[in-house]
């Protein structure tokens, strides 16, 4: 765990109060699901929850970080609390490991508490690995807290989902976002709005961005998808380019770049479109929105494949989505649909 003991963000206030109490009340169910848009933090929320229940002395409602369990949490080696994930980002989450888990939950907790698992995501068990989590579901141990995230609850599979008690966790406001990022971003070369605008809103993706070559690199998808636009390359050649990283990410990027646009369109400042050239900026102005909104769910549709460990022909996919950005351009306001 990086920070210790975690402390929940400023805009998960509401849920760490509910959280905190049902735990203190002894009325915290056997599994939770964390459920939200990613990038706001459910994971950081999942295990100061996990640090305060297992912590043998919590002060004013988080770990006491000074304890022989805080020790051992700090240390990433309390062998009663496991964290599964995939090996990749994007990839699945495999049955052998949902086994290996199930059985260690089988067994008494070692250092005599709980035990607890997180999950992340659950839309990453397939199948298979979902069904081989449906027994420690069904027949908890006790003392037992499995905590699923999930950004995508809609495609967890239904038996998973139903079993969990289910915590919707919005998107932050803006204003929320703001106040917390701007003390972290002050002199970054990139002002908070703009950050915030590039990242869908979702606070930790707008830090993220401020990391290493993300910057860079989410220029050069604009500046590509910007030729494209003007027609200075072709949707073939721009995806070869593309290629080359994570398609996941392009894909959010492309998703939330579009998701601005959409809201510009309907007279939201953006700090993104409202600094493209003005000959761009009067190319996106005729575009006709309810194709802007299909596009937009094209997207979705195949950033949740994605997530769910799809594993598609990642060239034809951007060739598509690309293709079908000259689609959109070309499709302007006013025309008739066909
Ligand atoms: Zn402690």
């Amino acid at each position: 765990m990086r920070d210790f003991p975690a402390l929940p963000y400023p805009w998960q206030q509401t849920a760490w109060q509910r959280l905190g109490a049902q735990l203190e009340q002894r009325q915290m169910p056997h599994a939770l699901m964390l459920a939200g848009p990613q990038g706001i933090g459910k994971r950081h929320l999942a295990q100061a929850l996990v640090q305060r229940m297992f912590c043998v002395a919590p002060a004013s409602g988080t770990a006491c970080g000074k304890c022989r369990v805080c020790d051992l949490l700090k240390a990433g080696s309390h062998p009663d609390f496991i964290e599964l994930e995939p090996e990749e980002p994007g990839k699945a989450i495999r049955i052998d490991e949902v086994r290996a888990l199930t059985q260690t939950l089988a067994q008494t907790a070692q250092q005599g508490g709980y035990k607890a698992v997180i999950i992340d995501p659950a839309e990453a068990m397939n199948v298979n690995a979902a069904n081989a989590l449906l027994k420690p579901l069904e027949e908890p141990a006790a003392n037992t807290l499995l905590i699923l995230i999930s950004h995508s609850p809609s495609i967890v599979m239904p038996t998973i989902r139903s079993r969990c008690q289910i915590h919707l966790l919005p998107l932050p406001s803006a204003d929320q976002v703001l106040s917390w990022l701007s003390p972290l971003v002050t002199g970054r070369g990139m002002s908070p709005e703009q950050l915030l605008s590039a990242s869908g809103g979702a606070p930790l993706k707008a830090l993220a961005l401020l990391d290493g070559d993300a910057l860079e690199w989410r220029q050069q998808l604009q500046d590509g998808l910007l030729q494209l636009t003007e027609e200075r390359i072709s949707a073939i050649a721009l995806a070869g380019q593309w290629l080359n990283a994570d398609v996941t990410l392009t894909l959010e990027w492309l998703l939330a770049w579009a998701h601005d646009l959409a809201r510009w369109r309907v007279g939201a400042s953006s700090a993104v479109m409202d600094t493209l050239p003005e000959g761009i900026q009067e190319r996106l102005r005729h575009i006709s929105l309810s194709v802007l909104h299909r596009y937009l769910e094209k997207l979705l549709s195949i950033k949740k494949q994605l997530l769910s460990g799809a594993n598609p022909n990642k060239q034809l996919l951007l060739e598509e989505v690309l293709l079908d950005w000259g689609l959109v351009l070309r499709r302007r306001a006013g025309a008739v649909a066909s």
